[in-house]
């Protein structure tokens, strides 16, 4: 049995988000959220990409609302960068966060979805690596992680700053401007 449930906050003005769920037989397909006013045709049309989704084992989830996160190319998020027109995304229009995917993997996320916040983060600590990269021009990008792994505690294989949460971010921020024993 197919069935797409409403989970809240039923709210039943005309446009207020609602989230819903397309079940089969009781597993969850996918998540989406849907106003009313966007009318049935808009509702069905999200359950089905959902569940084509869920078909090709491409179910991704937004981390902030935990919507359906939809593939989309690089031109509906760098309209101005060309040369990323084709690469696939996953989008969640709600937060506005996004991941890059694997090259030629049909869609395989890169990691987890990050938003505004999470990706000016990661950016500020970017620009701090390089920073450094430039200051310090015997060492190279490998020396540079592997003293930000050891300061940060964080093991090598998982110390990417592309794949920071806010506060690893942060923290990589400090002991990069700090540069103790670099
Ligand atoms: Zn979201």
């Amino acid at each position: 049995m197919i069935a797409i449930v409403n989970c809240g906050p039923f709210d039943a003005r005309n446009d207020v988000d609602n989230q819903y769920e397309i079940k089969a037989n009781n597993k969850v397909m996918g998540r989406f959220s849907h106003k009313r006013e966007d009318g049935l045709a808009i509702c069905l049309e999200k359950a089905a990409w959902a569940v084509a989704d869920y078909e090709n084992n491409r179910t991704v989830l937004c981390d902030y609302c935990k919507m359906s996160a939809k593939l989309v190319s690089g031109k509906q998020i760098y309209p101005h960068r060309k040369d990323l027109w084709k690469r696939k995304y996953w989008l969640c229009s709600r937060c506005h966060a996004y991941v890059g995917t694997h090259k030629n993997s049909n869609g395989k996320p890169l990691g987890r979805l990050a938003n505004a916040e999470l990706r000016a983060a990661r950016a500020l600590a970017h620009n701090e690596f390089d920073d450094r990269l430039w200051k310090y021009p015997d060492l190279s990008r490998t020396d540079m992680y592997a003293w930000l792994s050891a300061s940060l505690m964080i093991p090598k294989a998982k110390c990417h700053i592309g794949q920071f949460e806010v506060a690893q971010c942060h923290a990589a921020i400090k002991v990069l401007r700090d540069n103790n024993g670099l």
